[in-house]
């Protein structure tokens, strides 16, 4: 018989998958804020695969309600109504714009969801379909989500993209203007680019896309599917802002793990789509649901949203002692506990390599960013741990120049 110990497993994925990731380790099984590989190794998870696991691995209040409903009812299509599905659109309603829910399985879905939404209504208004998107922007991988992304690493190879997408800079109100014409229906963008290099918005650029909104008429579309759900120390990134947007797409977190994600619409544009108007099988699948409403719960009665903003600042502080430490180091960069350590030169997968091999797991984001996602219920012992292995793998890749810093 195989069993994890014997079948080489990165050789499987290797062969019979599809080339579309470059993975450096194997990993079995996960538990709190720790991942285990076959051979029992144990690193500390600070990726919470990619944003997803704000509760960490195997909360056992998440575990429990797959479970629940696993034996209850896995699945049985928008056909029909089911409890976990009625109950956590009511909560994401409430806690979101105060409209309605459109739930399906991933974040590239839940944009999806947000431009047919937004077509839809620019069709009722003047027949508007424009998107001003953002350069170095991250909005999925479908065609249409790839056509609104910023980055030709995304886009290389799949032309044509498609139409209806036009791009200004970031933190730029002039660009935005310059690029909203009269088919202009909606400006699409995430409160703190995450993919693109850590890198919030700033406030008047948020008062500034609201003002340009409400004075020519547009949507203002949130991409909250990374900066969501607590992971800035607010539950939404907006919040930050005391801006509202008219509509948000969320994934990652809410779904404890499993496949899920929301749209999320003010009163005003929650009746725009209509039965026959979209749709998805598997969307708001009753155990994604019931995992989600447990995330939900529990992030409400352990006040995880003020526990990652607290923990936030201590990891900032704690990553800006590297600042002055090493000439390599430049910044500190992210809000919250969605963190990027800016680099001189682009050596983010070397850090992360010594990171991995210490026994620490991050992400990057672009070549000079190093981003850290730890859960948001991160433990003094963990941010700790966390900090010294930083320090030794910035040792190891800029040479002990702390010595003459
Ligand atoms: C991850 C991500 C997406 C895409 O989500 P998928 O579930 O991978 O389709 C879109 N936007 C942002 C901001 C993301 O971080």
């Amino acid at each position: 018989m195989t069993t994890e110990k014997t079948i080489d497993t990165a050789a499987l994925c290797e062969q019979y998958q599809m080339n579309t990731y470059s993975r450096t380790a194997t990993l079995v099984r996960g538990r709190g804020s720790r991942v285990f590989g076959p051979q029992g190794n144990q690193y500390l998870d600070f990726t919470s695969g990619i944003s997803v696991l704000a509760l960490g691995h195997a909360h056992p209040a998440v575990v429990e309600a797959i479970k629940n409903q696993a034996e209850t009812l896995v699945h049985a299509s928008n056909l029909f109504y089911t409890p976990p599905v009625g109950l956590l659109a009511e909560k994401l309603s409430k806690i979101g714009l105060g409209g309605k829910v459109f739930l399906c399985n991933s974040g590239a879905e839940a944009n999806e969801a947000m431009i047919k939404l937004a077509r839809l209504w620019g069709s009722q208004h003047g027949g508007k379909y424009e998107i001003v998107c953002m350069r170095q922007s991250f909005h999925g991988r479908t065609i249409a989500t790839l056509s609104a992304t910023g980055q030709s690493k995304v886009q290389k190879g799949f032309d044509p993209l498609m139409p209806g997408f036009v791009f200004a800079e970031f933190n730029n109100l002039d660009s935005v203007r310059a690029a909203i014409t009269d088919k202009t229906v909606g400006i699409l963008f995430e409160c703190v680019q995450a993919e693109g290099g850590v890198i919030p918005a700033t406030q008047e650029f948020m008062d500034g896309v609201r003002a340009l909104c409400d004075e020519k008429g547009l949507l203002m579309m949130l991409d909250e599917i990374q900066c969501g759900m607590g992971r800035t120390g607010t539950l939404f990134g907006f919040e930050h802002y005391n801006v509202k947007p008219d509509l948000c797409s969320l994934a990652k977190a809410i779904g404890g793990g499993l496949p899920l994600g929301a749209l999320l619409a003010t009163p005003e544009l929650s009746e725009v789509f209509t039965p026959g108007s979209h749709g998805s099988t598997f969307g708001g699948n009753p155990v994604a649901c019931a995992a989600g409403l447990a995330v939900l719960r529990v992030m409400e009665e352990e006040h995880i949203v003020e526990h990652a903003a607290k923990y936030g600042e201590l990891f900032r502080k704690g990553l800006e002692q590297f600042v002055e430490q090493y000439d390599d180091v430049l910044a500190v960069r992210g809000m919250g506990l969605l963190l990027g350590l800016v680099l001189k030169e682009p050596r983010a997968k070397d850090v992360q390599d010594e990171l991995r091999a210490g026994g620490l797991l991050a992400c990057v984001a672009g070549p000079n960013v190093v981003r850290f996602l730890p859960p948001l219920n991160l433990t003094d012992g963990d941010l700790e741990e966390a900090l010294e292995m930083i320090g030794d793998a910035l040792d190891i890749v800029f040479g002990g120049e702390e010595e003459n810093a």
